[in-house]
């Protein structure tokens, strides 16, 4: 006998739970569109995870956010009564950088910039060149070669390095700046400088959107988790599928069919569109119908592996912590990629006297520490934190370890080509759509857009077809 099939039909199916897909599913709910969104794991969210424990409030992925889209606040407008931003302390702007066996504050002005040990003094001097420099032709000139040939050496080292340690977990020599660093190609590209581009944006005049891209750092009251829970409860627990599993898509007449697993159960969705928000290296089995080709492209994107080792102390005996936390530049030899301190600038993250660390460890620089057991990687964090921040008896009564394999995808060389074919991908199967972080940005705030922008493009679609249909 057959086994009942559960079937289901819907516009939009959304494959991932993940940041990118909870907010494209919240704004076409919005819109009235029907959606469902499929997960694999119990619960959605991705690698978005708020835990609350003896007094501390710790994230097990991403910690915070920069303001660096208007979708940003305009998501949390949406959301009023459910979440609220959590705008970072003043504290949160000052960053620390590791050099010959101490803390240095990354310079915030032109005197600290003079007087910092950070960077040499032919770079210090070379600067007041740069907006005069000739802008480079390469679009495909790696982050390492761009800030050698505008900044020096020094600048490479202990300012971009490190930086780009704390949010790609990458190699500048690897990273192309137009797919990783947008914003900054653009500088150059635009204005001929970075230093010109800078003031010249300064004073740019602003429309009322752009006004609300502060680039201030952010969280949510509560956790992260809290606006998890705010776009879930918004889009309708029922279109929320979680514990999907053996998820395959088909082109059919009226667009695809999904089948999957579910309670288990079979299930297939009839829909019109499908929006794919998780990485190449599930495409294999989720679109067996796309060309070998075109799948081994898109499966180049590699990812970095990031450790987070989380940290709570009751009561805190170490160095003072009023900064957003210390970034270890890879000249410098040492097991972390950096540490955070979120109870510094966020608010009730560890009792009263406490203090909240995250310790990052492994990235491109490192990879080998993913195969460590994790005794011997919290044995590194531990000693990194008791010598790094001079911790005389380093015992956290908080102490948890979390793995990603696939934390960071890494825009490099093979970018143009990876995206050559996603779009032709889109234009052989009209309504499949590949998103998610292996384009257009890493950060949550890139996420956020990327949803509203996905949204968007079926709502207009969908009115499009609307439009013909009544012809
Ligand atoms: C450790 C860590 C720290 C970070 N720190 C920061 C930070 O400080 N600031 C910042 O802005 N960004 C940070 N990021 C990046 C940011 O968190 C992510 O880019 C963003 O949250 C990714 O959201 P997503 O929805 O695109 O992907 P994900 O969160 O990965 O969600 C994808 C979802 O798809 C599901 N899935 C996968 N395969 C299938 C399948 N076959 N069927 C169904 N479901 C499937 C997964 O279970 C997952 O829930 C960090 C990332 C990591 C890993």
């Amino acid at each position: 006998m057959e086994k009942a099939v559960d079937l289901k039909k819907t516009e939009v199916a959304i494959i991932g739970g993940g940041l990118t897909g909870l907010v494209t599913a919240f704004w076409l709910t919005r819109e009235d569109v029907d959606t469902v969104m499929l997960e694999k794991s119990c619960r959605p969210g991705g690698v978005i995870r708020t835990f609350r424990e003896n007094g501390f409030v710790y994230e097990s992925g991403p910690n915070t956010g920069v303001i660096s889209h208007p979708e940003v606040p305009e998501l949390f407008d949406e959301l009023e009564g459910l979440c609220e931003l959590e705008p970072a302390d003043e504290k949160a702007k000052k960053r620390l950088i590791w050099k010959n066996g101490a803390w240095h504050p990354l310079p915030s002005g032109p005197l600290e910039a003079i007087n910092t040990p950070l960077f040499s003094t032919r770079d210090k001097l070379g600067i007041l060149l740069e907006p005069f420099r000739k802008k480079g032709s390469d679009p495909l000139e790696s982050l390492e070669d761009m800030v050698k040939r505008r900044l020096g050496q020094s600048f490479l080292d202990y300012a971009v390095d490190p930086f780009i340690s704390g949010i790609y977990a990458g190699d500048p020599s690897r990273l192309i700046p137009k797919f990783a660093l947008p914003k900054l190609y653009a500088l150059e590209q635009n204005y001929g400088s970075f230093i010109r581009g800078a003031i010249a944006k300064k004073f740019e005049k602003k429309g009322e959107r752009e006004k609300r891209v502060t680039r201030e750092v952010f969280s949510v009251i509560g956790g992260l988790e809290k606006l998890v829970s705010a776009l879930e409860a918004k889009t309708g627990n029922e279109r929320v599928m979680t514990g999907i599993s053996d998820l395959s898509v088909t082109p059919c007449s009226e667009g695809y069919q999904l089948r999957a697993i579910r309670d288990g159960a079979d299930l297939a969705i009839n829909t019109k569109f499908v929006v794919s928000t998780v990485g190449p290296y599930e495409f294999d089995t989720l679109f067996p119908f796309l060309n070998r080709n075109q799948l081994a492209i898109l499966n180049k994107l590699e990812y970095a592996s990031i450790i987070q080792v989380v940290m709570g102390f009751k009561k805190w005996q170490g160095m003072n912590l009023n900064a957003f936390g210390g970034l270890v530049p890879g000249k410098e030899k040492m097991e972390i990629l950096g540490i955070l301190f979120p109870s510094s600038f966020l608010r009730n993250r560890a009792p009263e006297g406490g203090a909240l660390l995250s310790v990052f460890l492994g990235g491109f620089r490192n990879p080998g520490i993913f195969s460590l057991p994790d005794d011997e990687i919290i044995e590194k964090a531990v000693t990194a934190v008791k010598s790094m921040l001079q911790v005389e008896n380093c015992n956290p009564g908080l102490l948890k370890i979390y793995r990603y394999k696939n934390a960071i995808p890494q825009y490099m060389h093979d970018t143009p080509e990876r995206l050559a074919v996603t779009d032709h991908v889109h234009s052989s199967y009209p309504g499949l759509l590949l998103a998610g972080n292996m384009r257009e940005g890493i950060g949550m705030a890139d996420r956020i857009r990327q949803g509203k922008i996905l949204a968007d493009s079926i709502v207009a679609a969908l009115q499009q077809q609307l439009i013909l249909e009544k012809r």
